[in-house]
C-alpha cells in the first residue's frame, strides 16, 4: 500500500511539473519585448508595458503596470538611463523580481554636447551588433529564472541570432547603394548614433536627446548652413518628434522630408517587428540621400 501510495504522489508531482506555468516577463520596451517572446517562447508570458508609438522618454508607470510588475518573475529594461522610474518598479516588486538592466551590459555611446548635459545615448538598438549582445543577455536571464527549459531557450535564441545576421547582410548590401559622402543624417531627434557609427553617417540633429527640447534660433540657423553647405538632399522626421523645425528647414533649404522613421521602438505595419523596423529606417534613408 505505501509503495502505492509513493507511486501516485511522484505521479502527482510529475503532474504539477509539466503544468508548471509560463515565465511572466514584464517588459518596458517594445524591441524587448519581441526579443523576450520570440526566446521565450511558450515558455514565457510576455506583458509589454510601452505601446507602439509611445514616447518612451516620456513614459511613467500606471498604477496597473505596477501592479502587473509586482506579479512577474522577471522585469527587463532597455537601461542607459531610459527608464527614470526603476525605483518605483524596484518598490513595487518590493526587491523580490530580478530587474534585468540588458542596456547596461551593451557599450555605450554618449549624447554630444550641444545636445545639454553629456549622457548615455539610450537608443542602443539601432545597432543590430548590441541587439545580438542584447539577445544573449535575455537568454542567460531566462535560463536562470528556468534552468530545465534551457534547450528550449538556447535553440530559440539562436534562430532569432540568425535573423538578425541576416538582417546585417541585408544592410550590408543596401548601404552600397549609398555613396560615403552622401552619409549625413539630419533628424529632429538625436537618436540614430549608433547606427551612425554601424554605417559611416555624420549626424546633424535638430534638436537635443528628447523630442520635446525646442531648439534655439541660433541652432536652427546653424543647421540651415550645413544642410545647405553640405548639400544634403533629404530631412527626416520620427516617431515621437514635433515635425515644426523639420517644415521650416524643408522650405529654407530646397530639403526634401524623407519619411518617418521608427527611432524609439517599434513601430507599426512593416515597422511592427524589429527586422521590419531596421529595414524601414535604413530603406528610407538610403532611399531619401542616394
Ligand atoms: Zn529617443
Amino acid at each position: 500500500m505505501k509503495r502505492v501510495l509513493l507511486f501516485l504522489f511522484c505521479l502527482a508531482l510529475g503532474g504539477m511539473a509539466q503544468a508548471e506555468e509560463a515565465l511572466k516577463i514584464s517588459v518596458f520596451s517594445t524591441v524587448l519585448a519581441e526579443m523576450a517572446e520570440r526566446i521565450g517562447g511558450e515558455e514565457a508570458k510576455v506583458t509589454s508595458h510601452i505601446p507602439v508609438g509611445a514616447d518612451p522618454h516620456e513614459f511613467e508607470p500606471k498604477p496597473s503596470d505596477l501592479k502587473a510588475v509586482s506579479g512577474a518573475n522577471l522585469i527587463f529594461l532597455s537601461a542607459k538611463h531610459l527608464e527614470g522610474y526603476v525605483g518605483k518598479l524596484r518598490e513595487a516588486t518590493g526587491g523580490k523580481v530580478r530587474v534585468v538592466e540588458v542596456g547596461a551590459a551593451l557599450p555605450s555611446l554618449w549624447t554630444r554636447p550641444e545636445a545639454g548635459n553629456k549622457a548615455e545615448d539610450p537608443h542602443w538598438w539601432h545597432s543590430i551588433d548590441n541587439v545580438q549582445r542584447a539577445v544573449r543577455v535575455v537568454r542567460e536571464a531566462l535560463i536562470e529564472a528556468r534552468p530545465e527549459k534551457r534547450m528550449i531557450f538556447v535553440q530559440n535564441a539562436e534562430v532569432y541570432t540568425a535573423e538578425l545576421g541576416t538582417l546585417k547582410s541585408w544592410a550590408r548590401t543596401k548601404m552600397a547603394e549609398l555613396p560615403r559622402d552622401k552619409r549625413k543624417l539630419v533628424t529632429s531627434h538625436d537618436a540614430l548614433q549608433y547606427l551612425a557609427i554601424d554605417y559611416g553617417f555624420t549626424i546633424y540633429p535638430v534638436s537635443g536627446l528628447s523630442a520635446s527640447e525646442q531648439p534655439s534660433s541660433k541652432a536652427v540657423s546653424d543647421l540651415l548652413k550645413v544642410i545647405r553647405e553640405q548639400k544634403v538632399k533629404a530631412v527626416f522626421a520620427e516617431d515621437t518628434a514635433n515635425p515644426k523645425v523639420l517644415q521650416q528647414i524643408t522650405a529654407e533649404t530646397g530639403a526634401v522630408l524623407g519619411g518617418q522613421l521608427w527611432v524609439d521602438g517599434l513601430g507599426t505595419g512593416e515597422a511592427a517587428t524589429y527586422s521590419g523596423m531596421f529595414r524601414h529606417n535604413l530603406s528610407t534613408i538610403v532611399d531619401a540621400l542616394k
